[in-house]
C-alpha cells in the first residue's frame, strides 16, 4: 500500500513507525479506527485527556491576548489544572523572546514528502533566539537521552530550521534554535535541547532514511517488543493482550497524538524550497 499524494508526515506518524511499522500501516495507510481502550480505566483516561486539552487551550487563549486573571476565574472547579496554569505562567514563559506564536504549524519537505510540525508555542526574536516551547502535563520526567532521541525533538527542531524563515524574517541559523519541554505537573521542570548545523544534518539523514524506508516498504510487520502494545488501541486487532494500567500511561504521548490528529491544514505556513 502506497502513501497518498497528499500524505504529510508528522512526528506522531514517524514515532508510530519507529515504535511499530504495523501501527503506522493501520493508522495512516489503512486509516483504520479501532475502538479498543488505551487503558483499562476508560473514564479516568477520558477525564485526564480532556484536562490536558483544556490546559493547552488556556495557554493558547492567553497567548492570543485573553488576560490571565480572566482565564484564572474559569479554573475554580479544578485545583490541579489551576496549579498547572500558575506554574506555566510563572515559570514557562520566563525569559522568552517577545514575539510569541501559539499553536503554529509549519511545513517542510523531505525526500519529496511533506513534513509537518505543530508547535504549542514559538517564541522568536528576528536575528536572535528561536525557542520552541512544548507543554507537558505528565508528572514523570523522562530520561534526557530518551527525550533527545524522541521524534518530536528531532522533527520540531528540523522543521523550524528548514521552514521557519517566513516567521523569523530570514533563514534561522540552527544554532539560534532551542527546544524546551516544560513539565507543569513536575513543578515547571524544563528540559532544553539546543540545536546545531551538525545535528540538523544528522536529523535530515535520519528522517530521509525513515521516509524512504516507509515509501519503499512492501510490508509493515508487528513490533517484536510487545511492551509497545500495552497502550496501543490496535491491541485486540493484533491479538496482543489486555489494555495497560491508567497509572502507567504516558499522557505526554497522548497529547502528541492529539496534536497530530488535530493538524489544521489551513494554518500551515508553507515555505517553498
Ligand atoms: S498492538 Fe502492537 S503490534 Fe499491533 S499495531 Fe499496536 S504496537 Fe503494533
Amino acid at each position: 500500500m502506497k502513501l497518498s499524494a497528499d500524505f504529510a508526515f508528522t512526528q506522531g506518524s514517524l514515532g508510530d513507525y519507529a515504535d511499530c511499522p504495523r501501527r503506522f500501516e493501520l493508522r495512516y495507510l489503512r486509516r483504520m479506527r479501532y475502538p479498543a481502550l488505551e487503558v483499562r480505566q476508560a473514564l479516568d483516561y477520558e477525564a485526564r485527556i480532556r484536562k490536558g486539552q483544556r490546559f493547552h487551550k488556556l495557554l493558547q487563549q492567553h497567548l492570543l491576548g485573553v488576560p490571565a486573571d480572566l482565564l484564572a476565574r474559569s479554573l475554580a472547579d479544578d485545583d490541579e489544572l489551576r496549579a498547572w496554569w500558575e506554574i506555566a505562567l510563572s515559570k514557562g514563559l520566563d525569559g522568552l523572546p517577545r514575539e510569541r506564536r501559539a499553536e503554529t504549524t509549519l511545513e517542510s519537505s523531505l525526500a519529496g514528502q511533506r513534513l509537518l510540525a505543530k508547535y504549542d508555542l514559538l517564541a522568536l526574536e528576528p536575528g536572535g533566539e528561536a525557542v520552541i516551547i512544548d507543554w507537558k502535563t505528565g508528572a514523570r520526567l523522562p530520561l534526557r537521552k530518551a527525550l533527545a532521541n524522541r521524534m518530536q525533538t528531532v522533527v520540531y527542531r528540523y522543521v523550524l530550521a528548514s521552514a521557519g524563515a517566513q516567521i523569523y524574517g530570514g533563514p534561522i541559523p540552527p544554532e539560534r534554535i532551542r527546544m524546551d519541554y516544560v513539565y507543569v505537573a513536575a513543578g515547571g521542570a524544563r528540559l532544553s535541547f539546543p540545536y546545531s548545523a551538525a545535528q540538523m544534518e544528522a536529523d535530515e539523514t535520519r528522517l530521509t532514511d525513515m521516509v524512504g524506508a516507509i515509501d519503499a516498504a512492501a510490508e509493515f510487520p508487528l513490533t517484536e517488543d510487545e511492551r509497545r502494545c500495552r497502550f496501543c488501541n490496535y491491541r485486540s486487532y493484533c491479538d496482543r493482550g489486555e489494555a495497560g494500567d491508567f497509572n502507567d500511561f504516558d499522557f505526554d504521548d497522548a497529547e502528541e497524538d492529539e496534536d497530530a490528529l488535530a493538524l489544521d491544514f489551513d494554518q500551515i505556513a508553507e515555505i517553498e524550497f
